[in-house]
């Protein structure tokens, strides 16, 4: 990603991409304090960007960073570097990190807090899984408690494990993995919220461990605009094979249904392929 043409807004410029380069004593490359969004622009809009915004500001405030730009000026970053792509359907990357300066050692409060938005074309997150049901191995690693790390931040650090347990999945043909969380229950996968459909009503974890999705927010109001009752509570490992179908939400994945998870299978059913299809009218309207 580091070689091609384009414009990535760094500091309040537009830069040109292969020059979007930091130094590597970078406090966030050797002690993780960074945060980040990702957000998707449909059409030229980004959906619920000012949602993405204040995430951000706020997962920064949890990491003790106090983010330099306002939501209006984020806002304001993101246009312009989808207008400088000349991009209307991107993925869109915003990043903030303790920058290199006075202080090496963990804290670093004199350093400077730096900021970057990236966007380019990114298609489905899980390629044809969309349609076909994705298959998800268990993750060993399990999401920490609350008072382990900030589950609610969006935080660089986090995702160390997340990225363990998705090289694991992949080396076992599958897409993803599901995380268990510190006590035992269903958490999430390593980038989206997960979903379980039985007997008409929708299940979901209490996002009590985990990061509570922009978009799994977002389906949450759309099963209940449907009529569709939506439980929010701990799933035990015990009930997976209970369930009729399952799917993940979020920003990258969008509404992507999974066939299977370790050796239980669900359905591609009629809900999770209604409630994917409506979630991208959704996006579009
Ligand atoms: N959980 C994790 C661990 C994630 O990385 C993401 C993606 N940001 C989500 C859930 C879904 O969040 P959102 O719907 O806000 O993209």
């Amino acid at each position: 990603y580091d070689d091609r043409d384009g414009f990535i807004w760094m500091d309040g410029k537009l830069v040109n991409w292969r020059d979007a380069n930091v130094h590597v004593l970078t406090h966030a490359m050797h002690y993780a304090s960074a945060v980040f969004e990702g957000e998707r622009c449909y059409n030229g809009k980004i959906f619920k960007s000012r949602a993405h915004s204040e995430r951000l500001r706020k997962s920064g405030e949890l990491l003790d960073m106090e983010l330099p730009w306002s939501v209006d000026e984020i806002e304001a970053a993101k246009d312009a570097v989808l207008k400088a792509n000349n991009l209307t359907d991107a993925y869109v990357r915003a990043l903030a990190w303790r920058g290199a300066g006075e202080d090496m050692g963990v804290a670093a409060k004199r350093n400077p807090i730096r900021m970057a938005v990236a966007v380019w074309s990114w298609g489905n997150y899980y390629g044809d899984a969309k349609f076909k049901g994705a298959k998800l191995d268990i993750a060993k690693w399990k999401r920490p408690s609350p008072d382990t790390t900030p589950h609610a931040a969006k935080a660089a650090g986090l995702y160390m494990i997340c990225t363990m347990s998705k090289h694991a999945a992949e080396a076992k043909g599958c897409s993803d993995a599901m995380m268990f969380d510190y006590r035992g229950y269903v958490a999430e996968a390593t980038g989206a919220n997960i979903f379980f459909v039985k007997d008409g009503q929708v299940h979901t974890p209490i996002p009590d461990a985990i990061l509570n999705g922009i978009t799994r927010q977002t389906v949450i109001g759309m099963l209940e605009g449907m009529g569709i009752p939506v439980v929010e509570r701990r799933i035990e490992a015990s009930e997976l094979e209970s369930f009729e179908q399952c799917f993940l939400t979020g920003t990258a994945a969008e509404v992507t249904p999974v066939g299977q998870i370790g050796d239980y299978n669900f359905e591609v059913g009629a809900l999770c392929k209604q409630v994917s299809l409506d979630y991208e009218k959704l996006v579009r309207a």
